[in-house]
């Protein structure tokens, strides 16, 4: 299922007072499969660039094929799109209404007409993959804790067993256990199943440690479209645009800069100590052995 955008355009409130350009001649390639970050400014044009992938808008202009085909043909069945791309929205518990966890999950499978049955499985299914307990399956969706609201929104789209998940801010307003919770569900989601992910984050912490590829947006524009490592070595011009790289970045820089040789490039935790380490052993030897520690 893959997605090709070509020089997509997209314009709110044309021959209005209150025009405004959200997407400049954005083109993107997202092959079947990968998991793929985006990132920007508030305003940068991420929640409408994810918007066009599911049909919810229509570019101004431009080309959009999915699986190969025109979206934009006359004829082309948006529904089929809107089941093969399923869309979490930032806060998506706002969207919970039904009167307990399990009926909410099957709506969306209730509402692509498959049986009572199936929609049941699906959502069971569901539930099971992003962590949410059995026993409350019963329960009504707003007396649950913000993190588990979180989880049965997520479950509803899943349940639909889309192609390609996009999600706008999944972890917005959580604590971080809850963020890192619900972060390593969704990479193994995407790690288990035969499915696309496109992750709208403003986290570079989250994205250095789960995406492979990194899309940045500035005004509209998508300026980098790299790995994350590669995203963040630009971490000067990431500045410039109101954006910061990982904070592991700038200490690798600053121990760089003071004379120990690590690798710059390292974006995650694991990969700092690492070549910390490495660093240390060639250099400075007996600073890991006064500690008593060699790891
Ligand atoms: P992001 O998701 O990166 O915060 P958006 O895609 O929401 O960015 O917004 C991109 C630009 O489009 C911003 O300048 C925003 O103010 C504008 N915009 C977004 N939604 C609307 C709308 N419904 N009507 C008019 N302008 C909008």
């Amino acid at each position: 299922m893959s997605i090709k955008l070509e020089h997509i355009n997209y314009i709110y409130g044309e021959g209005t007072a209150y025009r405004k350009q959200a997407l400049k001649d954005v083109s993107l390639e997202i092959p079947h499969g990968q998991f793929v970050g985006i990132i920007g400014h508030t305003g940068s044009g991420k929640s409408t660039l994810i918007q066009h992938l599911n049909g919810l808008i229509r570019a101004t202009d431009g080309k959009f094929y999915f699986n190969g085909e025109d979206v934009y043909a006359e004829g082309y069945s948006m529904r089929n799109l809107r089941n093969e791309v399923g869309l979490v929205f930032q806060y998506p518990e706002h969207q919970l209404f039904e009167v307990d966890v399990l009926t909410d999950v099957c709506f969306g499978p209730k509402n692509q007409g498959l049986p009572k049955e199936e929609c049941e499985k699906r959502a069971k299914e569901a539930l099971e993959a992003v962590g949410f307990p059995e026993k409350y399956y019963g329960q009504s969706p707003f007396d649950l804790s913000g993190g588990q609201k979180r989880r049965v929104a997520i479950a509803g789209v899943l349940a639909m067993q889309p192609k390609v998940l996009v999600l706008d801010e999944p972890t917005a307003g959580l604590d971080p256990k809850g963020r890192d919770e619900i972060l390593d569900q969704i990479a193994e989601l995407h790690r288990q199943g035969d499915m696309t992910v496109v992750l709208v984050s403003h986290s570079m912490e989250d994205v250095a440690k789960y995406v492979e590829r990194l899309i940045v947006m500035n005004h509209g524009e998508m300026v980098f479209d790299d790995t994350p490592k590669n995203v963040f070595s630009h971490y000067k011009e990431l500045e410039e645009m109101g954006l910061a790289a990982p904070q592991i970045t700038y200490i690798m820089h600053a121990l760089s800069e003071n004379g120990l040789n690590v690798d710059t490039t390292a974006t995650t935790v694991e990969e700092a100590r690492d070549t910390i380490l490495e660093a240390l052993k060639k250099q400075k030897p007996s600073l890991l052995k006064k500690g008593g520690r060699s790891e």
